[in-house]
């Protein structure tokens, strides 16, 4: 079925179609749906708030949604995912998502084709089944049932919309490989030997057989293992800090926000 592309959001906001942030404001309607939906956001304080607001209209304003699979888009759901992923660029400067041009929304599990050549030239084709994918070609695909806390496909803890984001920001720099653009070289090694030992650590657990606040997954490949920890950084704080100290200080460091001064359920 072909993708049902929907913009109202937008042009109701802009009143135009190539309006990229101009005229938008943020409406009444949407601070339930972030209090039910974004994590950490009842407990931010209100400049932080204030803060989320304006790049969560910003996203509304500058990035389509679209419906696949069936899937009828309300304004809870573009709300929900502007949202969340606008926690990850609440407190940092510079552009929103650059490379983002796109959120496709299924209902539940898609199926997403991917094509890849061995060096030797043979192609491979596979559709495996998930709850979110982010490609580099400017999209974040996302399972609505896996996003909405308490919905059929979502785990607590986790947090898809966070997960694929991060890829986003990942990609910043040009490569998918668990370091993000960071401010200087200086910033750069701190961050690769802070997360190689943190991903070695993992590793270790897993083969021991260690249960560990970041999922198995995250050992997979260094751009999870830093999508997993963002997840993670968010939704269980505490428990990151007393894990990986360091990688919190560094995760704190790059999003400029300490998750455990909003955080109630960490607390305990
Ligand atoms: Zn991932």
């Amino acid at each position: 079925m072909e993708p049902l592309m929907i913009s109202w959001l937008r042009k109701r906001m802009m009143g135009r179609d190539d309006g990229r942030g101009l005229g938008a404001s943020y409406e009444p309607a949407w601070e339930p749906i972030l209090e039910k939906n974004t994590v950490l956001y009842g407990g931010l304080c209100a400049a932080e708030k204030e803060r989320l607001r304006a790049r969560t209209v910003e996203f509304l304003g500058s990035k389509s949604f679209e419906g696949c699979g069936g899937l009828e888009l309300t304004e809870e759901m573009m709300v929900t995912v502007a949202g969340t992923a606008s926690l990850l660029m609440m407190n940092r400067p510079g552009p929103l998502f650059p490379a983002l041009f796109t959120v496709l929304l299924y209902p539940s599990v898609f199926r997403a084709r991917h094509v890849e050549e061995t060096d030797s030239g043979i192609v491979h084709e596979s559709a495996p089944e998930t709850l979110g994918e982010s490609w580099e070609s400017g999209s974040v695909i996302l399972a609505w049932d896996a996003v909405r806390p308490g919905d059929r496909n979502h785990t607590p803890g986790q947090n898809i919309i966070l997960h694929e984001f991060a890829h986003q920001l990942d990609l910043d720099d040009g490569a998918e490989d668990g370091a993000p653009k960071l401010d200087s070289r200086e910033a750069q090694r701190t961050w690769a030997e802070v997360f190689r030992e943190a991903f070695e650590e993992r590793k270790w657990m897993r083969r021991m057989g260690h249960r560990c606040v970041l999922d198995d997954y995250a050992t997979t490949h260094p751009a999870e293992f830093f999508a997993v920890s963002t997840e993670v950084f968010f939704e269980r704080p505490a428990r990151l800090e007393r894990t990986f100290p360091r990688l919190y200080s560094e995760l704190k460091r790059y999003f400029r926000f300490d998750p455990l001064s909003s955080a109630e359920e960490d607390r305990n």
